[in-house]
């Protein structure tokens, strides 16, 4: 697909972030748009940091590091996304915020624009439930780390359009990722086979029967997963999660199994979220 316009980005946390360096790396301008300058700034170290790792591993020439590096444009002005041909939405996992961010686009943005929510778990015919052409809004749900991980789960709304949810399809194949349809229900494939996993880890520790470490050892040394339940929830990071877990329990009425945990609930109640603040089951060195 020829994106010949730039692409943009709304929030540059740790989706927003790697998905800017998705998109650079295959040569497109990205506006990425935060609230926050430091945020922004951080961004675009994450961005250098993995650029100059690839140019010391030799996979990309110098003048190359420079120039993915310099198609990322932060912007604090969300009007500047209003030339961009494809918009990936990547704010925190709240439904009225990415309506919000959705009905702004929707204002901004160029009439033809693909408008792409990265939501782990809300419902794309909600988002875009009420809006002005809601046939061009789709999900497009990354994996943590964007850069790193191939899946993208592109997701059809009750009202999203079949021709917008091909092109969306095609967008994830000419980044170099591995796309699956998923139908627009609670948590989609993965985080819906994943609740369990992080609920029951919960239920585990809480009960008890193991701690954070144990358990992610067990996984990993016996499991065979790359990562173990806590680990994951801190590169997640906890709200993140929670708010995930929230959102999916919500939706399927409050069935029981997957209800969210108090101990999860205290960890965000504290701003213990992992990685990104530096604690969260686990200590880091920031
Ligand atoms: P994050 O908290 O790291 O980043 C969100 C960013 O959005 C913050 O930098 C914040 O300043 C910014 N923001 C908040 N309000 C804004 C606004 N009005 N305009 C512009 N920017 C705004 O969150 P994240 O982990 O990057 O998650 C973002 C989305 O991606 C969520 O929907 C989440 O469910 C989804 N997601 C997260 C992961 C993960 O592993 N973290 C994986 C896949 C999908």
């Amino acid at each position: 697909m020829e994106v010949t316009h730039p692409v943009g980005v709304v929030g540059a946390g740790t989706m927003g972030a790697g998905i800017a360096l998705v998109c650079a790396r295959q040569g497109h301008r990205v506006y990425l748009h935060d609230i926050k300058q430091d945020i922004l700034d951080k961004a675009q170290s994450y961005i250098a940091s993995i650029l100059t790792k690839d140019a010391a591993k030799g996979s990309i020439s110098e003048e190359q590091k420079q120039k993915t590096y310099e198609l990322v444009e932060p912007v604090q002005d969300i009007a500047m996304l209003g030339e961009c041909g494809i918009v990936i939405e990547a704010v925190p996992e709240k439904l009225e915020l990415k309506r919000a961010i959705f009905a702004r686009l929707t204002d901004l943005c160029r009439r033809d624009a693909l408008l792409l929510s990265n939501t782990s778990s809300l419902s794309i015919t909600e988002i875009a439930g009420g809006l002005p052409h809601p046939e061009r809004i789709i999900g497009f749900h990354f994996f943590n780390p964007a850069p790193v991980m191939p899946l993208v789960e592109v997701i059809r709304g009750h009202r999203s359009g079949e021709e917008a949810t091909e092109a969306a399809y095609r967008f994830a194949k000419e980044l170099g990722k591995a796309p699956v349809l998923a139908a627009d229900s609670p948590g989609f494939i993965v985080n819906r086979v994943a609740r369990p996993y992080y609920n029951e880890a919960l239920r585990i520790m809480g009960d008890r029967i193991a701690g954070a470490e144990q358990i992610d050892r067990i996984m990993k040394q016996a499991g065979g997963f790359k990562m173990g339940p806590f680990e994951l929830q801190d590169l997640i990071g906890i709200d993140i999660n929670f708010a995930t877990t929230e959102s999916v329990y919500t939706r399927f009425f409050h069935e029981s199994r997957f209800k969210p945990s108090r101990i999860q609930q205290r960890m965000v109640q504290a701003g213990s979220l992992g990685r990104k603040t530096g604690e969260g089951y686990y200590p880091y060195d920031n």
